[in-house]
């Protein structure tokens, strides 16, 4: 199966595609990637205990793979990057198995044979896990719809995990993965591109948080 990450982007996005909720239902774990989604959890009554987000994930499950001998496949970002990434985490977890790097290029999914092309490449690896890193929805969609026929025992969706790790983006300080404030370091490192992303996120989600807490008193 596979695991998804939500992040306050993701709940947004919940709201408005089927899809991506037919993905999260046959997802096997959900695990919260922000710290707003812990706030709102306990504002609704159903604490999550803690935020486990795909890139610390992404450190642990390749600690865990090297130690049991679990191969990786590095899938998604740009060229080059997911091999600059499988590198430096074989340096860091020696004995760490790579079963295969694959960036495919933007826009694959729209081109059947590409789309066919990237399910064998990742199938035939062998995979024990795949790392999925093409950001959401699309790598939640891609493995709802691919994660039978590629065979691999466990995915993940680690958005822009690879671009951390292999330093092409700076994560945001610790202190600020846990004040909540991550989006607003990645704000200010691609304004052009997130600004508007996730202005429109703090619109819908406290209206949306609003509604759900004023119901679950009800
Ligand atoms: N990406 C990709 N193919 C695509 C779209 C995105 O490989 O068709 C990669 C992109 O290069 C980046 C990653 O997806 O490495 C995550 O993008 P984003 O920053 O949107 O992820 P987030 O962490 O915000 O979900």
């Amino acid at each position: 199966g596979y695991i998804l990450t939500p992040n306050v982007d993701h709940v947004c996005m919940f709201q408005h595609s089927e899809p991506l909720r037919n993905a999260y239902h046959k997802g096997f774990l959900v695990l919260a990637d922000g710290v707003p989604i812990i706030w709102a959890s306990k504002l609704l009554g159903k604490p999550v205990r803690q935020k486990i987000s795909g890139s610390d994930l992404v450190y642990w499950l390749a600690e865990y793979a090297a130690e049991k001998g679990y191969s990786i496949f590095f899938f998604g970002a740009e060229d080059g990057i997911a091999q600059r990434a499988s590198e430096v985490l074989s340096e860091r977890y020696p004995g760490l198995r790579v079963a295969g790097v694959y960036s495919p290029p933007m826009g694959f999914y729209k081109d059947p044979e590409l789309a066919e092309e990237s399910v064998r490449i990742v199938r035939e690896s062998g995979a024990d896990i795949c790392y999925v890193a093409l950001g959401a929805p699309l790598q939640d969609l891609w493995n709802y719809e691919n994660h039978h026929e590629t065979g691999v025992p466990v995915s993940i969706g680690i958005g822009a995990s690879l671009d951390f790790i292999a330093g092409k983006v700076k994560r945001a300080p610790l202190w600020m993965q846990k004040s909540g404030l991550e989006w607003t370091w990645r704000t200010a490192t691609d304004p052009r591109r997130l600004a508007k992303r996730y202005m429109q996120d703090i619109l819908q989600f406290f209206p949306l948080l609003a509604k759900e807490f004023f119901r679950s008193r009800r």
